[in-house]
């Protein structure tokens, strides 16, 4: 999608710091980051959110999550512990419309959920 900053930041259009890069799936520091480790994962395909999965998904969804247990590692959290967050639609306040999962660690997190 043209006004997607996800798309742009996968087409390289805008600059990121990226963390893990395969065919299907890039993986970025946020840019305004909650703790000493926050990541987003996403596919590099546009998809808007969790409510539009498909089954043609599958395989990419299970590799996302295959790519967080290896992120999390990488970054020191895989012990200590982490989040994943994923938000989706307007009460989850999601911002950007391009599906992601926040890795989220380095720290004692706060709040749990809600
Ligand atoms: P959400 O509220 O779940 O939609 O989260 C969107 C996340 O994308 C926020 O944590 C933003 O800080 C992050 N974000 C937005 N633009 C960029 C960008 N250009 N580079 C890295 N992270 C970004
Ligand atoms: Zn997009």
């Amino acid at each position: 999608m043209t006004d997607c900053i996800f798309c742009k930041i996968v087409a390289k259009e805008v600059p990121s710091q990226i963390v893990y890069e395969d065919d299907g799936i890039l993986a970025f520091k946020d840019i305004n980051p909650v703790a000493p480790v926050h990541v987003v994962i996403i596919p590099k395909k546009h998809i808007l959110n969790i409510n539009d999965i498909t089954e043609q998904d599958v395989k990419l969804i299970g590799k996302i999550f295959v790519v967080i247990k290896e992120l999390a590692a990488k970054m020191g959290v895989a012990n200590t512990g982490f989040r994943i967050v994923a938000n989706s639609g307007s009460d989850a306040r999601q911002e950007v419309d391009h599906l992601h999962f926040h890795l989220i660690g380095g720290k004692e997190l706060g709040n749990k959920i809600g």
